[in-house]
Protein backbone atom coordinates (compact mmCIF):
# COMPACT_ATOMS: atom_id res chain seq x y z
CA UNK A 1 0.00 0.00 0.00
CA UNK A 2 1.14 3.45 -0.66
CA UNK A 3 1.84 6.46 1.85
CA UNK A 4 -1.09 8.75 2.84
CA UNK A 5 1.23 11.63 2.75
CA UNK A 6 4.51 12.01 0.94
CA UNK A 7 6.04 15.19 0.77
CA UNK A 8 9.06 15.64 -1.51
CA UNK A 9 11.88 18.24 -1.79
CA UNK A 10 9.08 21.13 -0.73
CA UNK A 11 10.21 24.43 -0.59
CA UNK A 12 8.58 27.31 0.65
CA UNK A 13 9.43 30.82 -0.01
CA UNK A 14 8.58 34.29 1.33
CA UNK A 15 8.33 37.74 -0.36
CA UNK A 16 9.23 40.69 1.91
CA UNK A 17 9.35 44.26 1.31
CA UNK A 18 13.41 43.87 0.47
CA UNK A 19 13.89 40.29 -0.68
CA UNK A 20 12.86 36.36 -0.92
CA UNK A 21 13.36 34.58 1.86
CA UNK A 22 13.42 31.05 1.89
CA UNK A 23 11.47 29.43 5.04
CA UNK A 24 11.67 25.77 4.42
CA UNK A 25 14.36 24.11 2.43
CA UNK A 26 13.97 20.44 0.58
CA UNK A 27 11.93 18.90 3.07
CA UNK A 28 11.32 15.61 2.35
CA UNK A 29 8.95 13.13 4.87
CA UNK A 30 6.06 10.47 4.03
CA UNK A 31 3.25 9.40 6.09
CA UNK A 32 1.46 5.96 6.81
CA UNK A 33 -2.16 5.95 7.85
CA UNK A 34 -2.72 5.39 11.50
CA UNK A 35 0.91 6.49 11.94
CA UNK A 36 1.90 10.26 14.24
CA UNK A 37 4.61 12.39 13.00
CA UNK A 38 5.68 14.73 15.22
CA UNK A 39 7.53 18.02 13.88
CA UNK A 40 9.48 19.46 16.25
CA UNK A 41 11.75 22.60 16.56
CA UNK A 42 11.70 25.82 18.48
CA UNK A 43 9.54 28.79 16.90
CA UNK A 44 10.88 30.11 13.53
CA UNK A 45 12.14 26.30 12.77
CA UNK A 46 9.59 26.16 9.77
CA UNK A 47 7.56 23.77 11.43
CA UNK A 48 4.20 25.48 11.31
CA UNK A 49 4.89 26.81 8.03
CA UNK A 50 5.39 22.87 6.45
CA UNK A 51 1.97 21.91 8.28
CA UNK A 52 0.39 24.88 6.93
CA UNK A 53 1.55 24.48 3.21
CA UNK A 54 -0.02 20.91 3.74
CA UNK A 55 -3.46 22.24 3.45
CA UNK A 56 -2.57 25.43 1.47
CA UNK A 57 -2.69 27.84 3.99
CA UNK A 58 0.18 29.37 3.59
CA UNK A 59 0.41 32.97 4.26
CA UNK A 60 -0.68 35.79 1.30
CA UNK A 61 3.07 36.29 0.97
CA UNK A 62 4.26 32.47 1.57
CA UNK A 63 4.56 30.32 -1.78
CA UNK A 64 5.48 26.22 -2.30
CA UNK A 65 8.48 27.51 -4.59
CA UNK A 66 9.65 23.54 -5.47
CA UNK A 67 8.37 20.04 -4.39
CA UNK A 68 5.44 17.96 -4.44
CA UNK A 69 2.86 16.96 -1.57
CA UNK A 70 0.73 14.07 -2.72
CA UNK A 71 -1.89 13.13 -0.29
CA UNK A 72 -3.33 9.38 -1.41
CA UNK A 73 -1.31 9.70 -4.71
CA UNK A 74 -3.07 13.19 -5.59
CA UNK A 75 -1.01 16.29 -6.06
CA UNK A 76 -1.86 19.06 -3.81
CA UNK A 77 0.22 21.67 -4.85
CA UNK A 78 -1.11 23.83 -7.51
CA UNK A 79 -4.33 23.34 -6.50
CA UNK A 80 -7.00 26.39 -6.59
CA UNK A 81 -8.53 27.37 -3.25
CA UNK A 82 -11.69 26.12 -4.70
CA UNK A 83 -10.14 22.76 -4.72
CA UNK A 84 -8.30 22.98 -1.99
CA UNK A 85 -11.17 23.79 0.22
CA UNK A 86 -13.37 20.72 -0.77
CA UNK A 87 -10.24 18.62 0.79
CA UNK A 88 -10.06 20.77 3.67
CA UNK A 89 -12.71 19.53 6.42
CA UNK A 90 -13.05 16.56 4.36
CA UNK A 91 -10.21 14.84 3.49
CA UNK A 92 -7.60 16.70 5.74
CA UNK A 93 -8.30 18.63 9.04
CA UNK A 94 -6.26 20.86 11.01
CA UNK A 95 -6.12 21.71 14.69
CA UNK A 96 -4.99 24.91 15.69
CA UNK A 97 -3.09 26.21 19.47
CA UNK A 98 -6.57 28.79 20.32
CA UNK A 99 -9.52 27.55 19.51
CA UNK A 100 -11.45 30.67 19.01
CA UNK A 101 -9.48 31.36 15.78
CA UNK A 102 -11.05 28.07 14.27
CA UNK A 103 -14.46 28.77 15.92
CA UNK A 104 -17.41 31.15 14.71
CA UNK A 105 -18.32 33.84 17.74
CA UNK A 106 -21.65 33.76 15.98
CA UNK A 107 -22.92 30.08 15.79
CA UNK A 108 -23.11 27.68 18.17
CA UNK A 109 -21.22 24.59 18.74
CA UNK A 110 -23.60 22.52 17.40
CA UNK A 111 -24.33 24.12 13.89
CA UNK A 112 -19.98 24.31 13.28
CA UNK A 113 -19.82 20.66 13.91
CA UNK A 114 -23.16 19.73 11.44
CA UNK A 115 -21.99 22.41 9.00
CA UNK A 116 -19.09 20.32 7.56
CA UNK A 117 -20.75 16.83 8.01
CA UNK A 118 -23.82 18.78 5.83
CA UNK A 119 -21.65 19.99 3.15
CA UNK A 120 -18.96 17.17 2.51
CA UNK A 121 -21.22 14.42 3.82
CA UNK A 122 -24.37 15.62 2.30
CA UNK A 123 -25.80 14.81 5.90
CA UNK A 124 -29.44 15.68 6.39
CA UNK A 125 -30.18 18.51 9.08
CA UNK A 126 -31.40 15.46 11.39
CA UNK A 127 -28.57 13.17 11.26
CA UNK A 128 -26.12 16.02 11.69
CA UNK A 129 -27.51 16.82 14.79
CA UNK A 130 -27.02 13.23 15.76
CA UNK A 131 -23.80 12.77 14.21
CA UNK A 132 -22.50 16.18 16.43
CA UNK A 133 -23.96 15.10 19.67
CA UNK A 134 -22.07 11.64 19.51
CA UNK A 135 -18.82 13.58 18.22
CA UNK A 136 -19.16 15.94 21.39
CA UNK A 137 -19.22 12.73 23.71
CA UNK A 138 -16.20 11.25 21.97
CA UNK A 139 -14.35 13.99 23.05
CA UNK A 140 -15.31 13.58 26.23
CA UNK A 141 -17.91 16.97 26.55
CA UNK A 142 -20.44 16.10 29.33
CA UNK A 143 -23.95 16.70 28.62
CA UNK A 144 -23.76 17.21 24.60
CA UNK A 145 -27.12 17.48 23.85
CA UNK A 146 -27.35 20.79 25.90
CA UNK A 147 -23.94 21.93 24.70
CA UNK A 148 -24.54 21.68 21.04
CA UNK A 149 -26.65 25.01 21.76
CA UNK A 150 -24.13 26.79 23.42
CA UNK A 151 -21.78 29.57 22.14
CA UNK A 152 -17.85 29.21 22.07
CA UNK A 153 -17.36 31.83 24.50
CA UNK A 154 -19.52 29.69 27.21
CA UNK A 155 -17.23 26.79 27.24
CA UNK A 156 -13.47 26.82 28.73
CA UNK A 157 -10.86 26.70 27.33
CA UNK A 158 -10.03 22.79 27.27
CA UNK A 159 -14.18 22.74 26.35
CA UNK A 160 -13.29 24.73 23.14
CA UNK A 161 -10.50 22.81 21.93
CA UNK A 162 -12.63 19.34 22.43
CA UNK A 163 -15.11 21.27 20.40
CA UNK A 164 -12.54 21.81 17.82
CA UNK A 165 -11.35 18.63 17.55
CA UNK A 166 -14.63 16.88 17.56
CA UNK A 167 -15.12 19.47 14.55
CA UNK A 168 -11.96 18.45 12.41
CA UNK A 169 -13.18 14.75 12.99
CA UNK A 170 -16.32 15.37 11.46
CA UNK A 171 -15.61 14.04 8.19
CA UNK A 172 -13.36 11.23 9.58
CA UNK A 173 -10.67 13.19 7.55
CA UNK A 174 -7.56 10.57 6.75
CA UNK A 175 -4.79 12.95 7.54
CA UNK A 176 -5.14 15.54 10.61
CA UNK A 177 -2.79 18.11 11.32
CA UNK A 178 -2.37 20.00 14.50
CA UNK A 179 -0.27 22.60 14.97
CA UNK A 180 0.46 23.37 19.29
CA UNK A 181 -2.73 22.31 19.83
CA UNK A 182 -2.57 22.15 23.48
CA UNK A 183 -0.16 24.10 24.07
CA UNK A 184 -1.88 26.78 25.50
CA UNK A 185 -3.64 24.40 28.45
CA UNK A 186 -3.12 23.45 31.86
CA UNK A 187 -1.34 20.09 32.15
CA UNK A 188 -3.76 17.49 33.39
CA UNK A 189 -6.07 19.37 29.83
CA UNK A 190 -3.36 18.57 27.59
CA UNK A 191 -2.65 15.07 28.84
CA UNK A 192 -6.97 14.04 28.40
CA UNK A 193 -6.38 15.63 25.09
CA UNK A 194 -3.62 13.95 23.76
CA UNK A 195 -5.69 10.66 25.21
CA UNK A 196 -8.60 11.64 23.27
CA UNK A 197 -6.73 12.38 19.92
CA UNK A 198 -4.43 8.80 20.59
CA UNK A 199 -7.33 7.14 21.10
CA UNK A 200 -9.41 8.02 18.04
CA UNK A 201 -6.39 8.00 15.45
CA UNK A 202 -6.39 4.07 16.41
CA UNK A 203 -10.05 4.20 15.89
CA UNK A 204 -10.47 6.19 12.56
CA UNK A 205 -6.95 5.04 11.20
CA UNK A 206 -5.91 8.75 10.56
CA UNK A 207 -2.55 9.50 10.02
CA UNK A 208 -1.38 12.77 11.80
CA UNK A 209 1.08 15.60 11.53
CA UNK A 210 1.88 17.52 15.15
CA UNK A 211 3.66 19.92 15.39
CA UNK A 212 5.51 20.74 18.81
CA UNK A 213 7.98 22.35 20.33
CA UNK A 214 7.18 19.95 23.26
CA UNK A 215 9.32 17.31 23.86
CA UNK A 216 7.36 16.08 26.77
CA UNK A 217 4.13 15.95 23.95
CA UNK A 218 6.40 14.25 21.46
CA UNK A 219 7.28 11.34 24.13
CA UNK A 220 3.73 10.41 24.46
CA UNK A 221 1.98 10.63 21.02
CA UNK A 222 4.91 10.47 18.00
CA UNK A 223 5.48 7.20 15.79
CA UNK A 224 8.16 9.12 13.90
CA UNK A 225 9.80 12.45 14.58
CA UNK A 226 11.35 15.26 12.19
CA UNK A 227 13.15 17.88 13.68
CA UNK A 228 14.12 20.87 12.00
CA UNK A 229 16.40 23.92 12.62
CA UNK A 230 16.21 26.97 10.95
CA UNK A 231 13.98 25.77 7.68
CA UNK A 232 15.93 22.67 7.17
CA UNK A 233 15.39 19.27 8.34
CA UNK A 234 18.24 18.28 10.70
CA UNK A 235 17.15 14.78 11.99
CA UNK A 236 14.60 12.20 11.56
CA UNK A 237 13.55 9.04 13.06
CA UNK A 238 11.82 6.82 15.10
CA UNK A 239 10.42 7.95 18.33
CA UNK A 240 12.28 5.65 20.48
CA UNK A 241 15.57 5.69 18.56
CA UNK A 242 15.54 9.48 18.63
CA UNK A 243 15.01 9.54 22.40
CA UNK A 244 17.43 6.90 23.65
CA UNK A 245 20.33 7.70 20.73
CA UNK A 246 19.82 11.22 19.32
CA UNK A 247 22.84 12.12 17.09
CA UNK A 248 22.42 15.85 15.85
CA UNK A 249 23.89 18.00 18.22
CA UNK A 250 20.30 20.27 18.20
CA UNK A 251 18.22 17.58 19.27
CA UNK A 252 20.64 16.78 22.15
CA UNK A 253 20.00 19.92 23.27
CA UNK A 254 16.01 19.68 22.87
CA UNK A 255 15.97 16.64 24.66
CA UNK A 256 18.06 18.31 27.41
CA UNK A 257 15.64 21.01 27.62
CA UNK A 258 12.78 18.55 28.60
CA UNK A 259 12.08 19.05 32.27
CA UNK A 260 12.52 15.98 34.04
CA UNK A 261 9.23 15.57 36.18
CA UNK A 262 10.23 13.62 38.93
CA UNK A 263 13.17 16.07 39.72
CA UNK A 264 11.14 19.78 40.90
CA UNK A 265 14.93 21.21 41.20
CA UNK A 266 15.98 20.31 37.97
CA UNK A 267 16.23 23.47 36.33
CA UNK A 268 15.15 23.49 32.20
CA UNK A 269 18.37 23.19 30.09
CA UNK A 270 17.96 26.40 27.23
CA UNK A 271 20.52 25.60 23.90
CA UNK A 272 22.19 29.15 23.86
CA UNK A 273 21.74 31.87 21.11
CA UNK A 274 18.89 31.74 18.84
CA UNK A 275 17.21 30.95 15.97
CA UNK A 276 18.18 32.58 12.69
CA UNK A 277 15.66 34.46 10.91
CA UNK A 278 15.03 33.46 6.94
CA UNK A 279 16.85 36.42 6.10
CA UNK A 280 20.30 35.52 7.75
CA UNK A 281 22.45 34.29 5.48
CA UNK A 282 24.44 31.57 7.14
CA UNK A 283 27.22 29.81 5.07
CA UNK A 284 27.47 26.30 5.83
CA UNK A 285 25.49 24.23 8.58
CA UNK A 286 22.75 26.60 10.06
CA UNK A 287 23.36 25.50 13.50
CA UNK A 288 26.94 26.17 13.75
CA UNK A 289 26.71 29.49 15.43
CA UNK A 290 25.23 27.57 18.31
CA UNK A 291 26.58 24.28 18.34
CA UNK A 292 29.14 23.18 20.38
CA UNK A 293 30.61 20.63 18.31
CA UNK A 294 31.41 23.00 15.90
CA UNK A 295 34.09 22.23 13.62
CA UNK A 296 36.00 24.26 10.63
CA UNK A 297 34.26 22.59 8.20
CA UNK A 298 30.71 23.25 9.63
CA UNK A 299 30.85 27.07 9.08
CA UNK A 300 31.75 26.86 4.95
CA UNK A 301 30.01 23.66 4.15
CA UNK A 302 26.23 22.44 4.34
CA UNK A 303 26.32 18.74 5.61
CA UNK A 304 23.64 17.04 3.65
CA UNK A 305 20.65 14.97 5.00
CA UNK A 306 22.00 11.40 5.33
CA UNK A 307 20.76 7.98 5.96
CA UNK A 308 21.57 6.71 9.50
CA UNK A 309 21.26 2.16 8.96
CA UNK A 310 17.80 1.89 8.52
CA UNK A 311 14.52 3.44 6.51
CA UNK A 312 13.26 7.15 7.41
CA UNK A 313 16.08 7.72 9.37
CA UNK A 314 18.67 10.35 9.05
CA UNK A 315 20.73 13.41 10.09
CA UNK A 316 22.18 16.56 8.48
CA UNK A 317 25.69 16.63 10.65
CA UNK A 318 28.97 16.56 9.40
CA UNK A 319 29.95 14.65 12.70
CA UNK A 320 27.70 11.85 11.38
CA UNK A 321 29.23 12.16 7.73
CA UNK A 322 32.63 11.24 9.38
CA UNK A 323 30.87 8.71 11.41
CA UNK A 324 29.63 6.86 8.37
CA UNK A 325 32.71 7.17 6.23
CA UNK A 326 34.76 5.72 9.37
CA UNK A 327 32.38 2.55 9.38
CA UNK A 328 32.47 2.23 5.48
CA UNK A 329 36.32 2.26 5.54
CA UNK A 330 36.65 0.13 8.60
CA UNK A 331 34.11 -2.33 6.59
CA UNK A 332 36.20 -1.71 3.35
CA UNK A 333 39.66 -2.64 5.00
CA UNK A 334 38.25 -5.64 6.77
CA UNK A 335 36.69 -7.03 3.62
FE1 LIG B 1 27.35 21.08 14.80
FE2 LIG B 1 28.84 20.88 12.63
FE3 LIG B 1 27.00 19.06 13.11
FE4 LIG B 1 26.31 21.53 12.39
S1 LIG B 1 27.41 20.05 11.16
S2 LIG B 1 25.42 20.32 14.00
S3 LIG B 1 27.86 22.72 13.43
S4 LIG B 1 28.83 19.46 14.32
MG1 LIG C 1 4.25 27.84 15.35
Amino acid sequence: MGNLLEVNDLTIKFRTAKATSTAVRNVSFSLEAGETLCIVGESGSGKSITSLSLMGLLPENGEVSNGSIRLNGEELVGKTEEELRKIRGNEISMIFQEPMTALNPVFTVGYQIQEPLRIHKRMSKQEATVKSVELLKQVGIPNPKEKIHQYPHELSGGMRQRVMIAMALACEPSLLIADEPTTALDVTIQAQILDIMDDLKEEFGMGVVFVTHDMGVVAEIADRVMVMYAGDVIEVNDVQTLFEDPKHPYTKGLLGAVPNVDDETQEMKVIPGSMPSMEDDIPGCRFHPRCPMAMDICKEKKPALIDVGKENAAVRCWLQEVDTNADTTIAASGG
